[in-house]
């Protein structure tokens, strides 16, 4: 029989060692540094030659337990986490990357991450090329000689398109690119990267992986080389997550997979009343038969994750009339809470964009994202009912 534990045990029976109080569930190790027993101690501490907490901006018991547990819960070698989502993809980027690199990314990215593409890393002669969710053969065509990360997100946000990536993969290992996969939407319940040959996975811990709107946090794991760059960088550049945060996070690692697991069930059932709608275009969820990738998704993903989009009949208009009809549901910019969460991103979060761009990453005017919780279905069913009628 195999030793190595399963998913929840390896979420729940991964823990720092006991202080002497032998508690049960870990304590908060909420202090800016630690002592040292004397001149020697301290000095093979500094020098790597101990593993042993120095000072929290590298590490603390609790930063520590919350990343072994991500590290196998993904199957990776090594991994270090960060303040939020997007220090962990900064900080990766800013390791990894120097003057002169080349970045492939799918143009559906997050925000943000797009905004570190377009805006930030070209100050320091990074550039980025990109294609579009439904370009997959265009991305050879893209890489250079000084070509470094292929980078994308799967399931993509807000509109839910799936990219094939035992795909990415290959064309990765191919042209020796570093693949950099956001596992945010899906989480390494639903879905490992690694095992398709991704070296770097990054987090928001902010959605899922806390899963109750609580903390902000985020989390690089992967070849041990790489995230050592990564942590070297993070360790002088200070993006670290705070202890807090992590015992938050810790906790929440412990019941990912029943939350996930329900948020998905749940899901399914608004995204099959959605598509009988008769005020719905259409819906996207991707383990909807009529998902345009829905066979890549059902390869890669355990289950279809929690975000349904849809489009609803009427343009803006319509949409920003939805959002106001809503009555349980939030309108509130996070997803991956126990509260289900309606956003509307041509009037709100891409409002900023041409319509050319939106359409370019799959946002119509009427597209509604809903982040599916884990109030009972019928609940979240009526008011999405009530609000369409
Ligand atoms: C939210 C999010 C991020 C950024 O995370 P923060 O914790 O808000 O910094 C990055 N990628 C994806 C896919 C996200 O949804």
């Amino acid at each position: 029989m195999s030793t190595k534990k399963h998913f929840e045990t390896q979420a729940i029976r991964t823990q720092t060692e006991r202080s002497q109080f032998s508690e049960h569930s870990t304590p908060m190790y909420i202090t800016s540094s630690f002592v040292f027993d004397d001149s020697e101690d301290m000095r093979a501490s500094f020098a790597e030659e101990k593993s042993k907490d120095l000072y929290s901006r590298f590490t603390n018991p609790n930063t520590s337990e919350f990343i072994d547990k991500i590290v196998q819960m993904e199957g990776a070698e090594s991994g270090y986490a960060f303040a939020t989502g997007m220090a962990a993809i900064f900080s990766t980027l800013g390791a990894l990357l120097k003057s002169g690199d080349h970045v492939v990314s799918c143009k559906s990215v997050f925000g943000s991450t797009h905004a570190l593409f377009t805006q930030y890393l070209p100050k320091w002669n990074i550039e980025t090329s990109y294609f579009n969710v439904d370009e997959s053969d265009k991305i050879e065509s893209l890489i250079k000689p000084n070509t470094k990360i292929l980078y994308a997100e799967t399931p993509t946000n807000p509109a839910i398109d799936i990219l094939d990536l035992e795909l990415l993969g290959e064309i990765a290992k191919k042209h020796n690119l570093l693949l950099v996969i956001d596992n945010c939407f899906a989480t390494p319940y639903l879905q490992r990267p690694i095992e398709f040959g991704a070296d770097i996975v990054v987090h928001s811990a902010t959605k899922l992986l806390d899963g109750q709107g609580r903390v902000l946090g985020g989390v690089a794991v992967g070849k041990a080389d790489l995230i050592r760059e990564i942590y070297l960088f993070s360790r002088n550049t200070g993006p670290s997550m705070s202890p807090f945060n992590a015992w938050v996070l810790s906790k929440s690692l412990e019941t990912l997979a029943v939350r996930v697991e329900k948020h998905c069930e749940n899901a399914m059932k608004v995204a099959e009343f959605l598509e009988k709608h008769q005020k719905v275009n259409w819906v996207k969820y991707p383990f909807l038969k009529s998902h345009p990738q829905y066979e890549v998704a059902k390869k890669q993903m355990k289950l279809g994750g929690n975000i349904v989009a849809f489009e609803i009949k009427g343009g803006i208009e319509a949409g920003r009339d939805f959002l106001n009809k809503i009555k349980m549901c939030s309108l509130s910019a996070n997803l991956g809470d126990t509260r289900t969460i309606v956003t509307h991103p041509a009037s709100t979060t891409h409002s900023k964009l041409s319509e050319k761009d939106r359409l370019e990453v799959s946002i119509t005017d009427g597209l509604v994202r809903t982040s599916i919780g884990l109030e009972h279905v019928e609940d979240i069913i009526n008011d999405l009912k009530q609000a369409l009628d």
